[in-house]
């Protein structure tokens, strides 16, 4: 048998041992974490939702009209009218023609790409794709090209060798860098090789585009440009569930294909009620989303001046490179000390080499919070103005 405990061990010597805190109370920016009051800079509720009263009050309305449980799958009993009204909703805020919900991105991303390519087709996709898609990609059975972060140039020269149905897979947002894929060129690629693009927008959704419609809308890009987009309401929603938005075709398509779909329990109908609630939401507050503007552009000019090396990154995500995986954990718990809570993210969710605190800005966050965090780097900040830290990898990951 292998020997478990000595891999464990061996995570610890490097630096790789991933330990949980215990949360007490409701997330937001002010949280307890293991008992003592911090303030948090790592969670990805960017616009505030998750602690929201009116959706608190949409679910407790749902749970008392409806009950609590999903008692099963979509396609036996449990499609309720709460699920098709969020799809109705889903559709209109994304301005495609349909849209499915799903329990969670990560089944969103596993379903949608193992029921659109199969055995014998070709998935092309980005180097830096979050894991839900490279395990969706794994499980189509499709031959993978993992083409070069961005690359549209290496993307092109793949999908000119090749034969077949081919799916194009993507982040729209990148969650580990923050910044946005080139959809616009991955598009018009798409088009001219008559292979299907996939947008995963989980960290666009809510903050980017017109009233928050995410990234693929941010660049005017229709259902014909991008057939097919990949949500969840985790993020910046604030509730939880995801969802697919594309052509009508597809999307029944997607309810005779998509296993992660079919064979699995229909989430709380309550809970879709509080996701329509935070669409409502999302859609009017754009106070929310110039304050968050603010915040990034705030903490960046503040960063760069302290000589912190960031990523070119416009999105609430705002990685703070350091590199080594020790060095992280190690800005991380001086931090930590000063009761400011952001995680150290390290192989294998990113490269060997390009560790990083993974600082993310929530609408909730005040100008004297953001001052704090500042503050606290400002502690720790690199000496000189020509850092000696090794270049970040830009090797492929996981
Ligand atoms: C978080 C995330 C997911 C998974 O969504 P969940 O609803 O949390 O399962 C999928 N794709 C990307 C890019 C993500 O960042």
């Amino acid at each position: 048998m292998r020997d478990f405990a000595q891999e464990i061990e061996d995570r610890k010597a490097a630096g790789l041992y991933r330990t949980r805190r215990h949360v007490s109370g409701p997330q937001q920016p002010q949280l307890i974490a293991d008992g003592e009051p911090m303030l948090g800079f790592c969670s990805n509720d960017y616009l505030g939702l998750a602690n929201h009263p009116s959706l608190i009050a949409a679910a407790e309305h749902g749970l008392s009209r409806n009950g609590l449980g999903g008692a099963s799958s979509h396609l036996i009993c449990g499609h309720h009218e709460a699920h098709h009204q969020l799809e109705q909703k889903l559709a209109r805020f994304t301005g495609r023609s349909g849209a499915l919900f799903f329990s969670t991105g990560y089944m969103a991303n596993m379903g949608v790409i193992s029921a659109l390519a199969g055995k014998g087709d070709t998935v092309f996709s980005d180097a830096l794709n979050h894991a839900s898609i490279i395990d969706g990609c794994k499980l189509s059975r499709a031959t993978i090209k993992t083409y070069p972060h961005a690359d549209t140039d290496a993307l092109e020269q793949l999908l000119a060798g090749t034969d077949g149905h081919k799916l194009v897979v993507t982040d729209g947002v990148f969650s580990m860098d923050g910044d946005i894929a080139p959809l616009r060129e991955l598009a018009q690629l798409c088009h001219r090789h008559d292979a299907l693009l996939v947008v995963d927008d989980a960290h666009g959704f809510g903050c980017l585009g017109p009233q928050g419609r995410g990234s693929v809308l941010a660049q005017g890009l229709t259902e014909a440009e991008v057939p097919v987009v990949i949500g969840t309401f985790g993020k910046a929603f604030g509730t939880s569930g995801a969802f697919v938005a594309g052509p009508a075709l597809l999307m029944d398509y997607l309810v005779q294909k998509a296993r992660t779909y079919i064979y699995t329990t229909a989430m709380p109908p309550a809970l879709a009620l509080a996701s329509c609630a935070s669409i409502d939401l999302v859609e009017r507050d754009d106070a929310r989303r110039a304050h968050l503007a603010h915040l990034v552009t705030k903490f960046r000019t503040a960063m760069t001046a302290l000589n912190y090396q960031l990523m070119p990154s416009e999105t609430p995500i705002q990685p703070v490179m350091v590199g080594d995986a020790r060095a992280a954990l190690k800005l991380s718990a001086d931090l930590e000390k000063q009761g400011l809570l952001v995680t150290a993210i390290r192989p294998p969710t990113v490269p060997q080499g390009a560790s990083r605190l993974r600082v993310t800005l929530s609408a909730t966050h005040t100008d004297a919070d953001l001052d704090r965090l500042i503050a606290g780097f400002a502690a720790s900040a690199p000496q000189t103005t020509h850092p000696t830290r090794p270049a970040v990898a830009t090797a492929t990951i996981r």
